[in-house]
């Protein structure tokens, strides 16, 4: 069984909570894009824990945890990530972890070079992560990056370092005029941080070929949604990579396997972090009621997150760009405390009312949301474990969405904690 789990919307849509409860049934879990800038939550019965770089089924001993060659790794954050992870007394070992010989580095200068440019934007920044994720995804496209194999290569590791840096001091000197980069400090970090890794690193295609040769079952874990999905999304105010299911094998290093589902992760309400058109933004009071409920920071960066309401039009959008066969809807007891439920069942684009959610930013920026409102439940669902447990306005609230994004929906998740998701089918 190859399944992927993808977010619909904005990310943060509660990914790991469910990669954390599914992994249970899955030989392999892999991440197949992105880099640090994802925090995937998860809360179980070893604690809680954020995951930036690792996949989510690290805490599983039997699980095997792959980052394919689609993911950009900033190894300091990955030797922090693994080491935190040990201090809580989680083993990770080789075996246990995998790392792509073909993933590509997230080298300082990539975040240094994050900052330079969001602080050069001013008004107009993105809100990156300044992760250094936009640089490393463009560097890769250049065709100037190192990938972790060329760790493996001592022979060869310096002198393709220093092209690089030869080529990178053009803009961060001539460009920015920022002090240039030397090779000796990067050599030095990846000695520091890259070496502890030697024994992780290995061609994870041969792995992944051979564990669906043997029928063994593989999780793709992506990060962020279908709207921040460089092609598909509210670009340029999205992330650098491919956050599509359709990318999964590909990131993975199986370009040839054939997904047998797609799970898609949709929240009750809407978030956002960074900057960028969210027609369903609330503000002031309502904002900071929605946000404080729902425990609305980022786990990569602390940052607050703009929320709002459901919105239909963008989850139908990214449901159907996902290609998902059902739906898990999250953190549906942080609606709780409404009295009524608004849902954006469609824009205003110019006067025009639409349900087609724009490829266009200045359209996305320009559509005000169309509301309906839904009986609040007005109760703590927290402890119900079965369709049958949920109040009547719960139940008619996850019929509407179904409707609406024209999915089913299989997972209802009422609280962080591992068991707190309802199956329905
Ligand atoms: P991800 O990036 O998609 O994995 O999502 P995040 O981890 O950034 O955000 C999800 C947050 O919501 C985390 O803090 C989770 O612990 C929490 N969470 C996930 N599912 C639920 C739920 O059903 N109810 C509540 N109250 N919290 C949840």
């Amino acid at each position: 069984m190859l399944t992927a789990i993808v977010g619909t919307n904005w990310g943060d849509e509660g990914k790991g909570r469910m990669v954390d409860l599914l992994s249970a049934d899955y030989d392999v879990v892999v991440r197949y894009q992105g880099g640090n800038n994802a925090g995937h939550t998860v809360v179980n019965e070893r604690g809680k824990f954020i995951m930036n770089l690792l996949p989510s089924g690290i805490l599983r001993p039997e699980t095997a945890n792959v980052l394919g060659p689609g993911m950009a790794v900033d190894l300091e954050h990955l030797y922090g990530e693994v080491n935190a992870l040990r201090a809580a007394g989680i083993e990770v070992e080789p075996g246990h972890l995998l790392l792509s010989d073909r993933a590509t580095i997230c080298l300082p200068y990539h975040k240094l070079l994050d900052g330079l440019e969001e602080d050069r934007l001013g008004d107009k920044k993105y809100g990156s992560t300044r992760r250094g994720i936009s640089p490393v995804y463009a560097d890769k496209y250049m065709k100037k990056t190192l990938r972790l194999g060329d760790l493996l290569r001592t022979d060869t590791l310096r002198g393709k370092l220093a092209d690089l840096v030869e080529w990178k001091n053009l803009v961060i000197e001539g460009g920015y005029h920022a002090p240039a980069v030397t090779v000796d400090e990067l050599m030095d970090w990846l000695d520091r941080f890259g070496r502890p890794f030697a024994d992780f690193i290995c061609d994870t295609t041969r792995v992944l070929s051979s564990a669906m040769a043997e029928d063994r079952s593989i999780l793709f874990e992506a990060q962020l949604g279908a709207l921040k999905d460089v092609d598909f999304g509210i670009y340029p105010y999205t992330s650098a990579s491919t956050t599509l299911s359709s990318y999964a094998p590909i990131g993975a290093g199986i370009p040839f396997a054939r997904l047998d589902e797609c799970i898609g992760i949709t929240k009750a309400y809407s978030s956002c972090v960074g900057e960028g058109p969210f027609a369903c933004e609330f503000f002031g009071d309502e904002a900071e009621a929605l946000r404080t409920a729902g425990g609305e920071y980022g786990a990569a960066t602390g940052r607050p997150r703009r929320v709002g309401g459901f919105d239909a039009v963008a989850s139908r959008y990214g449901v159907r760009m996902q290609g998902c066969d059902c739906l898990a809807l999250t953190k549906l007891d942080v609606l709780s405390y409404m009295d009524r439920i608004p849902v954006c069942v469609a824009y205003e684009v110019d006067g025009k009312r639409t349900d087609r959610f724009p490829a266009l930013i200045d359209e996305q920026n320009a559509a005000k949301p169309v509301y309906e409102y839904l009986p609040g439940f007005r109760c703590d669902i927290g402890g119900c474990r079965r369709w049958e447990d949920l109040p009547g306005a719960a139940k008619d609230y996850i019929r509407y969405i179904e409707k609406a994004v024209s999915c089913p929906i299989r997972y209802v998740s009422v609280g962080p904690e591992r068991d707190a998701c309802i199956r329905l089918f």
